[in-house]
C-alpha cells in the first residue's frame, strides 16, 4: 500500500508499505476520501507547535472497513465509516463526562498521530462511525468539520432566537452559518473576500459585511436594530480579530463570544469590557459526541454541500495536493483527495 509521509516542513515523499493487521477491538480500513483542512496546511508548511516528523497528515477521513480484529462487535467488514480525529485515553476525568475532546492525553489524528493520507490504516471501533451506504464518499469526507460545527454552535448554546455573527467565511464559517441556519438564526457574515461572502449569501447569510470596504461596527448596529450580535463565531482567527470582536457596539449584552483559532499572540482585552456587558468567551477544540447527528443530518440532507469543496483531486496526484498547500490558487476553497478502487 502507499501512504504519504511528511518529513519536515515542506518535505514529504510517497512511501511503499505493509498493510496493517487489526488487533484486538480494531478495524482495518480502506480509504475512499480525504478532506484537506487548514491543519493539514499548517502542518506541511511547519506551522503546527504539536506536529511530530515524520507524520501522515489527513483527520477527515472517509473509508470501508475492510477487516475486523478479535472483539469487533460495532462494525463489520464491508460498513462505509466516518473515522473520529479524537484519539483520548477513555479513562480520565474529561472522556468520563463526555468531553473526550480534552482528554488529559488527546491526540488529533494527522497531527500527533498518523492520519488517513494512506490506502489504508487502523482505528479503534469506537474511533468509527458507520454511514448510509448512499452516501457518496466524497461528502462523506465533510462530516468531521461538520461535527466541528455541531459542537462550537453547542458550546455556544445557539438557538433560533440568536442573531450571530461569523467571521471568516472559509470553510468552517461557512459550515458554522449553515448550522446556525438550520436551528433558524439570523446570520450575519464577515469576511475580506466578495466571492467568499457571496457564497455564503447562497447558503443563506441574511446580512454579509466586507470588513475591507465596510465598517463592522455600524453594520451590525444596523442589521440588529443597535442590540448588537447574540453569538459571536471568530473563524478568521488572526492577531486582534478577538479584541476587534469585542468593540463596543459588536457584542449584545451577555453576548457569547466563541474564537475557534489558536492565535498565540496576545489580545487587547480587559476585565470591563467582559464583565460591563456580561459576555461569555467560550473555547471549543475539535468535537465531542456530534458525528452521529452530523451523520443524521447529512442523511437527512439539512446542509447545502455544493459549494464547499472547490477541488477534487486523486490520491495518485497527491503532489497537486501539496503544490496548491504551498501556493494556494486564488479560486481554491476546499481540496478533497479520492481514492481508487
Ligand atoms: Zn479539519
Ligand atoms: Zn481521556
Amino acid at each position: 500500500m502507499k501512504q504519504i509521509s511528511v518529513k519536515a516542513p515542506l518535505r514529504y515523499s510517497i512511501e511503499d508499505t505493509e498493510c496493517p493487521k487489526p488487533s484486538k477491538g480494531e478495524v482495518l480500513i480502506k480509504m475512499k476520501a480525504a478532506g484537506v483542512c487548514g491543519s493539514d496546511f499548517h502542518l506541511f508548511l511547519g506551522e503546527n507547535p504539536m506536529a511530530e516528523f515524520p507524520r501522515i497528515p489527513g483527520h477527515e477521513n472517509a473509508g470501508i472497513i475492510e477487516e475486523v480484529g478479535e472483539g469487533v462487535t460495532k462494525v463489520k467488514k464491508g460498513d462505509h465509516v466516518v473515522v473520529d480525529l479524537v484519539v483520548a485515553c477513555g479513562t480520565c476525568k474529561q472522556c468520563k463526562s463526555g468531553r473526550r475532546n480534552i482528554c488529559r492525553t488527546v491526540k488529533a489524528r494527522g497531527a500527533a498521530v498518523d492520519g488517513g493520507w494512506r490506502e489504508y490504516f487502523i482505528a479503534a471501533e469506537h474511533e468509527v462511525y458507520v454511514l448510509p451506504e448512499d452516501l457518496p464518499f466524497q461528502d462523506a469526507a465533510l462530516i468531521e468539520p461538520f461535527a466541528i460545527g455541531g459542537h462550537c454552535t453547542k458550546r455556544a448554546g445557539v438557538q433560533g432566537s440568536d442573531v450571530v455573527l461569523v467571521l471568516g467565511m472559509g470553510t468552517i464559517g461557512t459550515i458554522i452559518l449553515q448550522v446556525c441556519k438550520e436551528k433558524g438564526c439570523t446570520v450575519i457574515c464577515a469576511d475580506i473576500k466578495d466571492n467568499f461572502l457571496n457564497r455564503a449569501k447562497n447558503f443563506g447569510a441574511d446580512f454579509i459585511i466586507n470588513t475591507r470596504t465596510e465598517d463592522l461596527n455600524s453594520c451590525i448596529q444596523e442589521y440588529t436594530n443597535g442590540e448588537g450580535a447574540d453569538v459571536i463565531f471568530d473563524a478568521a482567527g488572526y492577531p486582534g480579530s478577538l479584541t476587534m470582536l469585542l468593540q463596543k457596539g459588536i457584542p449584545a449584552n451577555g453576548a457569547r463570544i466563541v474564537p475557534l483559532g489558536f492565535c498565540t499572540s496576545e489580545e487587547n482585552i480587559t476585565q470591563s469590557m467582559i464583565n460591563g456587558r456580561e459576555l461569555s468567551i467560550i473555547g471549543t477544540r475539535m468535537s465531542s459526541g456530534q458525528f452521529e447527528p452530523t451523520i443524521e443530518k447529512f442523511h437527512q440532507k439539512a446542509y447545502r454541500l455544493e459549494g464547499i469543496v472547490s477541488d477534487i483531486i486523486s490520491f495518485s496526484e497527491i503532489d497537486r495536493v501539496f503544490k496548491n498547500m504551498q501556493n494556494p490558487p486564488e479560486d481554491m476553497a476546499k481540496m478533497v483527495i479520492l481514492f481508487g478502487e
